[in-house]
């Protein structure tokens, strides 16, 4: 037997199969079917039209354009009630009904676009009868596949809080001057300027523990600060001393020993505890463990403290004398935020005739304010907390970048990035990152 008298038999025997299939149907007619209800079920991907059946069905399916629907024959069926058109949907518009002439009932799906149809029939399950499922899945992915899949938002860059702290307020009128002058009105009087700066700055916000003359307790300053998610706590206070030849500036941090105490006093709050040492939950851990957290933060808060204060007592040099010329450690309870990089400010010693002076002086208290924030920008030049608007401050020099373009980009004198990253030549290596000045020409 040749090559091509084989291929004629195979194909002669392809076409009795396909005879054979095509006449089952017919041959094979069951008795007739009562069609039931419908049900729509739609998915994003696509809808499933459910026909309640008496029994199996022959059928068959096909799709018409314009408009588009999709027909499907059930052969020898019928039903005695009008098939109730589904709510539309996004890809059904709605469904019709009517008995042919030949016994067959035809159910027509209509189409809002072009779909697949695929049918199967379910046998009788649980309550469910005979059913014959209608699956309609459009052409075209839903548009929304068609984009990448969508990635939770990086939150945008935040404002750094600085939480301002006007010392004493109401009954407590803090130290008194030899004329007579109050602690309390004079440092609400900077802490009100240095709120005004604050505002003005690119990528700080401001928070007062008090505007106004009113007694605030300690900890509730310290709660501020915590509540408001502080970057930094600066009170501003003014000294005082029995010898009135004392005088001039000083800024304090929170001394290990004053961390120490207050560590155990958090620790007895555990509800207050309950969240502060990053996440980590004191209240089921032991109390040495939690206490070495506790410590663990405190010290690194410590640490921050004391470089945020010794910018400022750097700035305040301008101004006018030190009184110390290093930043001092003491317990204040104000310092005692766990999580919260503190300082104090005593600004000048109030008991001096001349300091007493110059604190009421509007000039003045703006130069201290001014020195104050000095201080400030530079330590978040230096220890931008993650996620800020400060934080995304930082250039990596590009190939061929000069000095002038990368202080155009960001809006600051070259003099400025010059003075903010301590460059001397004007050449910059390609890679070299540089900090860029919160502010022009700072
Ligand atoms: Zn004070």
């Amino acid at each position: 037997m040749g090559l091509r008298e084989r291929v004629r038999r195979l194909a002669w025997g392809l076409g009795l199969l396909v005879l054979a299939a095509s006449a089952g149907g017919a041959w094979g007619a069951p008795a007739e079917v009562r069609v039931g209800g419908l049900r729509v079920q739609e998915s994003a991907e696509r809808v499933r039209v459910t026909v309640e059946l008496s029994g199996p069905v022959d059928h068959q399916v096909f799709n018409l354009k314009s408009p588009d629907r999709v027909v499907v024959d059930l052969r020898n069926a019928q039903t005695s009630r009008r098939l109730d058109s589904p709510p539309e949907g996004r890809i059904l518009s709605g469904v019709r009904s009517a008995e042919r002439g030949n016994g067959d009932l035809r159910l027509v799906l209509d189409l809002k676009e072009p779909a697949r149809a695929r049918t199967f029939l379910l046998r009788p399950e649980g309550s469910a009868g005979h059913r014959l499922a209608v699956e309609l899945e459009p052409l075209q992915a839903p548009a929304r596949a068609s984009f990448p899949p969508v990635r939770p938002a990086e939150p945008p860059p935040r404002n750094v809080v600085v939480v301002i702290d006007a010392g004493h307020g109401g009954v407590d009128p803090g130290a008194i001057g030899p004329t007579g002058v109050q602690e309390k009105r004079v440092v609400l009087g900077i802490a009100r300027e240095l709120q005004q700066l604050v505002r003005q700055e690119r990528g700080m916000r401001a928070v007062m523990t008090r505007t106004r003359d009113v007694f605030l307790p300690l900890r509730t300053r310290v709660a501020m600060a915590r509540r408001h998610k502080a970057d930094l706590f600066v009170s501003i206070h003014a000294d005082a001393y029995e010898d009135r030849k004392v005088s001039g500036s000083s800024v304090y941090a929170l001394s290990p020993r004053g961390a120490t105490n207050e560590a155990a006093r958090w620790l007895a709050e555990r509800e207050n505890a309950a969240d502060l040492v990053g996440g980590v939950k004191l209240d089921d851990k032991d109390d040495l463990l939690a206490s070495v957290l506790l410590d663990l933060s405190q010290t690194g808060t410590i640490e921050a403290s004391l470089n945020v204060g010794d910018r400022v007592l750097r700035e305040l040099r301008g101004v006018g004398e030190l009184h110390r010329t290093s930043v001092l450690q003491a317990g204040f309870m104000v310092l005692k935020s766990p999580d919260v990089p503190s300082i104090l400010v005593e600004t000048a010693f109030i008991s001096n005739p001349d300091d007493e002076r110059r604190l009421t002086n509007a000039r003045h208290q703006k130069s201290v304010a001014r020195a104050i924030l000095a201080g400030i920008r530079r330590y978040f030049d230096d220890y931008a907390p993650p996620g800020t608007l400060l934080a995304a401050r930082r250039h990596v020099i590009g190939q061929g970048e000069s000095l002038a373009a990368v202080a155009a980009r960001y809006q600051v004198t070259p003099d400025a990035l010059r003075a903010a990253n301590g460059l001397r030549s004007e050449s910059l290596p390609v890679g070299r990152v540089l900090r860029i000045p919160a502010d022009r020409g700072s």
